[in-house]
């Protein structure tokens, strides 16, 4: 499962390393939201890997699924990453493969066993392995220079201070500080994003993909009103990230 992080190129690296490039293939299930930068660093990934990459799609975005689920996706409905990633990922894997003759390798790292442990125990009789998650351990950071070794520039939102290159720098799971890094280093994905919200919320009522946990109790807050605070220099949490696990869990 090849998803345009660094970690599945560093994964798929070891796999071709232990076993070769028989038989091996890179799949990429392309969310139609991704970062263009992510499909130049794939197909140079793809090719200093030596395997080839299959690109499959539903052909919606996550906010094409959420228009017709009539709801918000978050952390505990993320139905975008199910319809996505995940169905998709697995209908291939069916399609292509027996759980008696196919490994499935995920681009997960020491630090993310419990999460190979998840999808395992979610895939019987499948088989997922993580060889990153294996000796000799290695940080994003010294998977990245290593990439950078082989002559491939890492994917731009990296440098960029995103934790992830899913959905070109946007999650539903993402925080109130994941969103304010988007504001400030892309401002036209952020308003895009913005309105897609807008946009939702005229069918589904007061919902959004925030929530403002002021006082101790959770509300929704808008990203046109997380933007307008953030302009006017008022609080917001600047320590909510978020995390993702898009395509895993
Ligand atoms: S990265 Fe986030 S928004 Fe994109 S498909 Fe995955 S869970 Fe949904």
């Amino acid at each position: 499962m090849f998803s345009g992080g660094v970690c599945s190129w560093a994964a798929a690296k070891r796999v071709v390393g232990w076993h070769g490039t028989d038989g091996v293939v890179l799949l990429f299930a392309d969310t139609k939201m991704e970062d263009e930068d992510l499909y130049r660093f794939i197909d140079q990934a793809a090719a200093n890997v030596g395997a080839p990459l299959v690109k499959i799609a539903d052909g919606r975005t996550p906010w094409e699924v959420m228009r017709d689920h009539h709801s918000f996706a978050g952390n505990r409905m993320d139905f975008c990453s199910k319809e996505l990633k995940r169905d998709l990922l697995d209908e291939w894997r069916d399609e292509h493969g027996t759980p008696e003759q196919t490994t499935i390798y995920l681009g997960l790292d020491w630090t993310e066993q419990h999460r190979v442990d998840r999808v395992n125990a979610r895939c019987k009789p499948w088989v997922y392995k993580a060889p990153m998650a294996e000796a000799p351990h290695l940080t994003k950071d010294q998977m990245l220079a290593e990439l950078k070794t082989q002559g491939i520039c890492p994917p731009r939102l990296y440098g960029m201070g995103f934790p992830h290159n899913n959905c070109g720098g946007f999650c539903v799971k993402a925080g109130q500080a994941h969103f304010a890094h988007l504001l400030r280093t892309m401002p036209d994905r952020y308003r895009f994003h913005e309105e897609k919200e807008a946009e939702l919320r005229k069918t589904v009522g007061d919902y959004a993909i925030l929530r403002d946990r002021t006082g101790g109790v959770a509300k929704p807050i808008t990203l046109a009103e997380l933007r307008r605070r953030i302009e006017s220099q008022q609080e917001f949490d600047a320590f909510e990230w978020g995390g993702c696990g898009c395509a895993i869990e």
